[in-house]
């Protein structure tokens, strides 16, 4: 076997890839017959054993030896998939987003970390997930004073980032999550469920679309109409 190692995605423990762990099973299609057999195999498993095939693929399964849970993975092999052979069957993509650089590394930081432990720990993502609300608030809108609550109304005063306070005010009917918006950001939310968590979670996903991916939107669009006319002005 070799020393590769497999991240649970339901518990994200790491462990090493042996026969208690790993399995693959090649599948090709030759002569309107379907072979196929069993693993696991040693290094190279992925790609390189069968190389020579036209098209195949090998289903490959993970048994988390902590939470003996199973993951099941598929590479495609050949002329068909190119570059991106690796389809995750089960579990889907957890849908986490991956933010580009001009977004803030600490809220980027922070935004993974916050979907890392969603499962483990609600209540510490939602915590996190607060924690980057007002980090946007007070990064993009300058609001540093006050609750959460004084804040989202100051925005609201304003007239500013309707869609952002039309999802914080609707979240704020959320049991234990809307309760905490009148608290002080370092007061942890009791009894947080899953579901309350992502919910919050994607409020979050939300709201950094609405700032820092639409400012840029903006800022590229208005810097190639910028160029435009400054071709026109040269004509
Ligand atoms: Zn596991």
């Amino acid at each position: 076997m070799n020393n590769e190692s497999f991240d649970c995605p339901f518990c994200k423990k790491s462990f090493p890839l042996i026969n208690d762990t790993f399995s693959v099973t090649h599948i090709a299609f030759s002569n309107g017959m379907t072979k196929s057999f069993q693993g696991p195999f040693p290094l190279g498993y992925k790609v390189g054993t069968f190389k020579n095939e036209t098209n195949s693929i090998n289903f490959i399964m993970y048994k988390c030896p902590s939470c003996k849970r199973t993951s099941f993975e598929m590479i495609g092999i050949g002329t068909d998939f190119g570059e991106n052979n690796k389809f995750n069957i089960y579990p889907k993509n957890d849908g986490r987003k991956n933010y580009p650089e001009f977004v803030n590394p600490y809220i980027r930081n922070d935004y993974e970390e916050a979907y890392s432990i969603l499962e483990l720990s609600p209540k510490s993502s939602a915590t996190l997930s607060r924690r980057i609300i007002e980090e946007i608030l007070l990064d993009f809108y300058g609001l540093s004073k006050g609750t959460l609550f004084n804040k989202i109304q100051k925005l609201e005063s304003k007239n500013e980032a309707i869609n952002i306070t039309n999802e914080l005010n609707a979240i704020r009917q959320v049991g234990n999550i809307g309760a905490h918006f009148n608290l002080d950001s370092n007061k942890i939310p009791n009894d947080v469920s899953t579901e309350e968590a992502k919910l919050l979670l994607q409020v979050v996903e939300d709201i950094i679309d609405e700032t820092y991916i639409r400012k840029h939107d903006v800022d590229s669009r208005k810097t190639s109409i910028q160029e435009l006319a400054n071709k026109f002005k040269k004509k």
